[in-house]
């Protein structure tokens, strides 16, 4: 089941990616890009790299859970639980590190510098949810996971849930699709909706610097990193990042490395 449910995840991937590009398209929530054909063409170049090296991450990802589960390393192998306490709290806690790592990513300038290019494109929709920069990946996402798995314990069949949850809920999070808002309401009780998400992206530094949870808004709410905003009312990018050139690929690739944007 678990062997399923993981070998189904790259092809939920395209699959949400292109419901949620037909239906943004069909039916587009928030004002599209002016020149939607050139944006969807950058942003698609960039999650294609990005993809790749997911792929290639993923699977050493992999043998690090499974080298966890067989060395008996972190937490969740220190101590015994039920089955269902331990898959809840690897899932949990691995949330809560990916909270703890999107800040790191905010707040330390070497991390923002790559983060930034995902959080410049100031027209969402399903070409951003895989708009990150190489070094994004590799530095802050793929450590992270390494050094979470470790720590975490994290089972394998966590590990697979997790993903299971995380990979559409980031294609629906970016999509410029509008959900109804009183599933919105009820659901960010507990999941990081794509209404919810979208306050990430706003070019106010303060709503740029809250909502930082991936799956859950557990964190966000006790931390206190939440506010209140309809997606149709934000303003989306990053200011520095406001004419058209610095949205073409090359630039986005070296931006991180120069002193200017
Ligand atoms: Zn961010």
């Amino acid at each position: 089941m678990i062997d399923l449910l993981a070998n189904l995840q790259p092809i939920v991937l395209i699959i949400m990616l292109i419901l949620m590009y037909c239906i943004e398209n069909m039916h587009p929530y928030l004002v599209p890009a002016p020149n939607k054909k050139k944006h969807y063409a950058r942003n698609f170049t960039i999650s294609l790299v990005s993809l790749l090296l997911n792929a290639v991450l993923g699977t050493l990802v992999v043998m690090i859970v499974e080298l966890t589960a067989k060395n008996h390393w972190g937490l969740l192998n220190q101590i015994h639980l039920p089955l269902t306490v331990q898959l809840l709290s690897g899932i949990l806690l691995f949330d809560l590190g990916s909270y703890l790592t999107h800040n790191l990513q905010h707040k330390i300038p070497f991390l923002w510098r790559f983060h930034r290019i995902h959080h410049s494109d100031n027209h969402l929709n399903v070409s951003s949810s895989l708009r990150f920069h190489p070094v994004d990946v590799i530095v802050s996402q793929f450590i992270y996971q390494c050094i979470g798995v470790i720590l975490i314990g994290l089972p394998i069949t966590a590990f697979v849930i997790y993903g299971s949850i995380a990979v559409p809920l980031l294609i629906m999070q970016h999509s410029n699709v509008r959900f109804p808002r009183k599933l919105e309401r009820f659901a960010n009780l507990i999941f990081a909706t794509p209404g919810w998400h979208k306050i990430h992206h706003s070019s106010e530094q303060k709503e740029t610097d809250s909502h930082y949870g991936d799956v859950f808004t557990f964190w966000d709410r006790i931390f206190g990193t939440w506010g209140k905003k309809q997606p149709h009312e934000i303003e989306y990018g990053l200011t520095e990042f406001n004419e058209d050139i610095h949205h073409r690929v090359g630039h986005l690739m070296v931006s991180p490395f120069k002193k200017s944007t």
